[in-house]
C-alpha cells in the first residue's frame, strides 16, 4: 500500500512538472495531498517522500492526525464545509482554510486566530456552476466578501478556491476554471493582492493548471478511492 502510495506520488509530481511546461506556467503549481479518511502513517509515508501540505475536510480526524504527526513539519489545510462551532479549533490549528464562504465565520476566524500565530491564509470558495447543494458563493456576493475579509488583521485574503460541478470532457472543466481564473483577475485588478487559485481535483487537474491553478488538491490520484465509515 505505502509502495503505491510513493509511486503515485512521485508520478504525480512528475506529471505536474511536465504539465507547468506544456501550458507554459511560469508560477509554482503546488500540490495538497487530500488526506481525508486516510490514516496517520499514509500521510507519514507521504511525508517521507517529501509532501509537506495536506488538505482535511473533517475536523476531529484533522486534529487527531496532527496530533501524531507533530513532530513533522507540515502545512494543514482546511477545505471542508465550515460550521460556527468548528471555528475555534480551526484558527487554531490550520495554516490554511480554503473554503471560506460566510462573513460571519470570517469574523470568528479572526476573533480566535492566536496572537503568536501569523494571519490565517484564507481562500474564498466560489460556487461556480451555481449549484444548489455546493458551498461556497455566487459571483456577485465575492467583492462584499472580499472587503470584509480585508477588514480583517489576523486573515489573509490569497485568492480563491472552487469545486466544480463533475465533468469529463476538458473544455466543460476548462470553461469552469476560466470563470474563476477572471474573477480572480477582477480582484487584483481592484488592488487585493490575490496570489492564490485552489483549483482542480483528481479528475480534473490537469485543466485547472491549464486555467492557472497555483494549487490542485488531489486525494484519489494519491491515496486510491477513499472508503467512508
Ligand atoms: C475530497 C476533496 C478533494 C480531493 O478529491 P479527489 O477527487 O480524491 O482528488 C479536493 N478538494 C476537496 C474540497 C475535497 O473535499
Amino acid at each position: 500500500m505505502s509502495t503505491n502510495l510513493t509511486e503515485n506520488l512521485i508520478g504525480l509530481n512528475n506529471q505536474i512538472k511536465d504539465l507547468t511546461l506544456k501550458y507554459k506556467r511560469d508560477d509554482a503549481v503546488q500540490l495538497i495531498a487530500v488526506s481525508k479518511t486516510r490514516s496517520s502513517q499514509e500521510i507519514r509515508a507521504a511525508a517521507e517522500v517529501g509532501q509537506k501540505d495536506f488538505g482535511e475536510n473533517y475536523l476531529q480526524e484533522a486534529i487527531e492526525k496532527m496530533s501524531d504527526l507533530d513532530d513533522l513539519p507540515l502545512i494543514w489545510h482546511y477545505i471542508g464545509p465550515i460550521q460556527k462551532n468548528k471555528t475555534k479549533q480551526i484558527a487554531e490549528n490550520f495554516d490554511w482554510v480554503h473554503s471560506l464562504d460566510r462573513a460571519v465565520i470570517a469574523s470568528r476566524l479572526n476573533d480566535q486566530r492566536p496572537e503568536d500565530r501569523p494571519p490565517l491564509n484564507v481562500c474564498i470558495q466560489m460556487n461556480i456552476d451555481k449549484e444548489e447543494s455546493k458551498s461556497g458563493i455566487d459571483e456577485n456576493d465575492l467583492f462584499d466578501l472580499a472587503q470584509h475579509i480585508s477588514s480583517l488583521p489576523k486573515l489573509s485574503l490569497r485568492g480563491l478556491m472552487a469545486i466544480p460541478s463533475a465533468k469529463t470532457n476538458f473544455d466543460e472543466q476548462y470553461n469552469s476554471f476560466a470563470k474563476i481564473s477572471a474573477l480572480n483577475s477582477e480582484l487584483q485588478e481592484s488592488g487585493y493582492a490575490t496570489d492564490t487559485l485552489s483549483m482542480g481535483m483528481s479528475n480534473d487537474y490537469e485543466a485547472a493548471i491549464a486555467c492557472g491553478a497555483t494549487m490542485i488538491r488531489i486525494g484519489t490520484a494519491i491515496f486510491g478511492e477513499r472508503n467512508y465509515k
